[in-house]
């Protein structure tokens, strides 16, 4: 059994009551789970970053942010570090998801910056590809996904990829009731590692970054098709939007983890 990665993100909801509520809940509900089986973590909005930091600490729980920035100090009104990110004891940020891209207009470019500053820091980021709809309609999916990927090859190399995460959020499956079938999120999952991995020049090298190279399947993942997609070879978690604002819902996915 090789370990999964539940990531929740939280987007831009919540307040202090309702955290210190969600954070009390996971604790129970989520107790039993090995964190040698199952990784968990949760990308806050900034502000709370201070509370997961004093209630989760010392538990299965881990938590990070949703965003970074890609400069490292200095005149960037309104942007947050990764060094500041890091003083809160976080581990995962998420980068180029596309809510960011599309509202923010985020170019490959400073994704793979962005990515750099967190593996700089010694965290893990989970780097968000996918398809919109009418790509995948026009069977164009690997090449946009492939092409994601290539800037940051192209900037750090390969290796950059260990110890870090790469989700499979297909932008149509965000938010939408319709998450991709187990065939899809397979085959894309299957894709982007043999990509990356095909990237490498020795056998060794090649064996070693698959087992290394995490990735993970989001859009619509719920309570109810999670047993599914995280059954699948080479899906090695979920990214989870709606459901993890519920405590119920989010611990039933961890524990459909758990079960794999
Ligand atoms: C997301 O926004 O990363 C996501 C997966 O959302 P949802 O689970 O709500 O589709």
């Amino acid at each position: 059994m090789s370990k999964k990665f539940i990531i929740g993100n939280l987007k831009m909801n919540g307040s202090i009551a309702f955290y210190n509520e969600l954070f009390t809940n996971l604790k129970e509900q989520l107790r039993s789970i090995d964190p040698n089986n199952v990784d968990i973590g949760l990308c806050l909005p900034y502000p709370y970053l201070f509370l997961a930091k004093n209630s989760l600490s010392n538990t299965n729980i881990k938590w990070g942010s949703q965003n970074v920035a890609k400069d490292k100090r200095g005149a960037f009104t309104g942007e947050v570090s990764a060094e500041m990110i890091l003083e809160f004891e976080s581990k995962y940020v998420i980068i180029g998801h596309s809510e960011r891209n599309t509202a923010y207009c985020e170019s490959d470019q400073n994704i793979a910056e962005k990515f750099l500053r967190v593996k700089e820091n010694g965290m893990c980021p989970v780097l968000c590809v996918g398809e919109t709809l009418i790509e995948r309609e026009a069977g164009m999916e690997k090449k946009v996904v492939r092409s994601q990927l290539e800037t940051l090859i192209e900037k750090h190399g390969t290796n950059i990829f260990e110890n870090s995460i790469i989700a499979y959020e297909p932008i149509w499956a965000i938010g939408s009731d319709m998450a991709a079938s187990p065939d899809q999120a397979q085959n894309m999952c299957a894709f982007i590692k043999e990509f990356i991995g095909g990237n490498l020049g020795s056998k060794t090298g090649q064996k070693t970054l698959k087992k290394l190279i995490k990735v993970i399947y989001g859009g619509s993942v719920n309570d109810k098709n999670a047993l599914q997609l995280l059954s699948l070879e080479d899906v090695d978690g979920a990214l989870i939007g709606r459901c993890s604002l519920d405590a119920k819902k989010f611990s039933d996915i961890c524990h459909s983890a758990h079960r794999n």
